[in-house]
C-alpha cells in the first residue's frame, strides 16, 4: 500500500488530499491529512467578522467530516518536524510515515518582524486568526463609542495586501453605517511601490483606481513606505514619522510554519517556504510536493521596501489539484507529472470594498500578459458573496474536482 500524506487541511491541503483519493480510486493508496485545526475556514470572509457581519461558525465547516465522505483519514495534530530521509512527519500526536508526502501548512503571520505589532501586546489587531479577531471586533466597537484616528497598512515584507485593503474599505464602510466616520481620520500605510501594485507588479488600470477609491473615502495614503513600529500610541514610520492611531490593523510579513523552519535545511528556504517545480513538486526530494502558500515563489519585479507575492485562494486551489493529480499519478506507477508553473497560473481576485467590489483579473499572475483588467461594481459586492457561498458548499461536499 503507497502512503499519501498531507500536511495542512485548508484551502490547498484540502483540495490535494480529495484530488490525490480521487485520482488514485480503486488502487492500494491510503491518503491521509494531519491539521493542525479540525476546520475548513472560508478565509477571505474573515474581513467581515469584525463588524458582524459574518460570525465565524458561518464561514467553517468540519474537515474530517467532509474527508470521511472520500475515505480520506484525517488526524488533528500539529507537525513538528519532517524526516525526508526516514520519510516520517513527526507530530504532537506521535509519527506518521509516508511515502509521498504534501505540504500545505499555509502563512506563519510574522509578527516577529516589526516591533509592537503582535496583537497580544494590544495595540495591533488580527484579521486572520478566529480568536484574535474577536478582539478586533471588541476593539472596533470601543473605537466607534469612542472615536480617534485609525492606522491600517501592511508591514515591510506583507504578502497578503489584498486582505488590509478589503479591511480598510470594510472599516471605512461601517464606520459611516455607525455614523461617526466624520470624527475618524483614515491612514493606509502599504509597503506597496504604488498603490494598487497588490505584490503582482500592477494590474492595467489597478493604480488610478485604487488611488481614485482611496481619495473618493477620505483617506490618506503613504505609499512605498515602511512602517517601523507599532506601539499604544499608534504608527512609527521608517523615517520617523509618527501616526497617531486608537485603532491599528497592520497585516504583518509571512513566513513558513515553524515545521519547516525546524526540519533543517533541505526542506524549506530561510523563510521557511518550499522550493518547488513546475509540477510543485520538491526539486531534491521527488516525493515531496507542496501547494498554497507554504510554496516558495521567486519575485520577478524589486521593490524598494521589501513586498511579498499574494499567493492566494485562487492559485491554491489550482495547486492543490495538480498536486494531487501529481501525486495520484506517482502512487499508482505513472511517471508523467503536469506542468504549471505559479507565474501562468491566472491571477483572479475579488477586491471587497465595502458593500462595492472590484473584479481583478490576469491570465498569467506576472508580466508580461495578454489580458489584464480591473472591473468595479460600485453598486453591491455580489462577486465576493457568491464566491463565498460556492466555495462553502463545493468543500462541505467534497467536490474538489470542481472549478
Ligand atoms: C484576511 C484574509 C483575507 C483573504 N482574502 C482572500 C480573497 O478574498 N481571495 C483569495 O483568493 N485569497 C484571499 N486570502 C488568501 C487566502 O486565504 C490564502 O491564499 C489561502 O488561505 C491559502 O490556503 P493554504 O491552504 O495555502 O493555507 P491556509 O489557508 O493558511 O491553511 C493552512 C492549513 O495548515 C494547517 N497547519 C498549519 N501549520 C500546521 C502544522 N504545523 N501541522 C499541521 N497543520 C498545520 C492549518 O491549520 C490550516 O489547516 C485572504 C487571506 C486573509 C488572511
Amino acid at each position: 500500500m503507497e502512503r499519501v500524506l498531507v500536511l495542512g487541511g485548508n484551502f490547498a491541503g484540502l483540495t490535494s488530499a480529495l484530488e490525490a483519493k480521487r485520482h488514485t480510486r480503486g488502487r492500494d493508496v491510503e491518503v491521509k491529512v494531519v491539521s493542525k485545526t479540525d476546520y475548513f475556514l472560508y478565509v477571505p470572509s474573515m474581513i467581515w467578522v469584525p463588524f458582524r457581519e459574518r460570525e465565524v461558525s458561518q464561514i467553517t465547516r468540519p474537515v474530517p467530516k467532509i474527508l470521511a465522505k472520500r475515505d480520506v483519514a484525517f488526524s488533528q495534530a500539529e507537525a513538528t518536524h519532517i524526516d525526508p530521509e526516514r520519510q516520517v512527519v513527526s507530530t504532537t500526536r506521535g509519527e506518521e510515515p509516508y511515502d509521498y508526502l504534501v505540504i500545505a501548512t499555509g502563512p506563519k503571520f510574522d509578527y516577529s518582524k516589526l516591533e509592537g505589532s503582535d496583537p497580544k501586546l494590544g495595540f495591533n489587531h488580527a484579521v486572520h486568526d478566529p480568536e484574535l479577531i474577536m478582539q478586533t471586533r471588541e476593539d472596533f466597537d470601543r473605537l466607534v463609542a469612542d472615536p480617534g484616528p485609525v492606522v491600517v497598512g501592511a508591514a515591510p515584507g506583507a504578502s497578503c495586501i489584498g486582505a488590509a485593503y478589503e479591511f480598510l474599505f470594510n472599516l471605512d464602510y461601517y464606520l459611516r453605517v455607525h455614523g461617526v466616520r466624520d470624527r475618524v481620520d483614515v491612514t493606509w500605510v502599504t509597503p506597496e511601490p504604488y498603490a494598487g501594485h497588490f505584490g503582482m507588479d500592477g494590474i492595467r488600470g489597478g493604480e488610478r483606481l485604487l488611488k481614485g477609491l482611496l481619495h473618493r473615502q477620505g483617506i490618506r495614503l503613504y505609499e512605498n513606505t515602511a512602517i517601523a513600529s507599532v506601539s499604544d500610541e499608534g504608527v512609527t514610520l521608517a523615517d520617523g514619522t509618527q501616526l497617531p492611531s486608537k485603532f491599528t490593523m497592520i497585516m504583518p510579513a509571512f513566513s513558513g510554519q515553524d515545521v519547516i523552519l525546524n526540519s533543517g535545511a533541505g526542506i524549506g528556504n530561510a523563510a521557511g517556504f518550499i522550493p518547488v517545480n513546475g509540477a510543485f513538486q520538491h526539486p531534491d526530494y521527488p516525493n515531496i510536493f507542496s501547494a498554497g502558500v507554504a510554496i516558495d515563489v521567486e519575485k520577478p519585479f524589486t521593490s524598494q521596501v521589501p513586498l511579498g507575492i499574494p499567493k492566494t485562494g485562487f492559485p491554491a486551489d489550482i495547486e492543490g489539484k495538480l498536486v494531487g493529480k501529481n501525486v495520484g499519478r506517482l502512487a499508482t506507477g505513472r511517471t508523467d507529472l503536469e506542468q504549471r508553473p505559479f507565474r501562468d497560473i491566472p491571477g483572479v481576485c475579488v477586491l471587497d470594498a465595502g458593500h462595492k467590489e472590484v473584479i481583478m483579473y490576469a491570465n498569467k499572475f506576472f508580466k508580461p500578459r495578454q489580458v489584464e483588467f480591473m472591473l468595479p461594481n460600485p453598486f453591491y459586492d455580489i462577486t465576493k458573496r457568491f464566491l463565498e457561498r460556492y466555495f462553502l458548499f463545493k468543500e462541505e461536499r467534497a467536490l474538489a474536482q470542481l472549478p
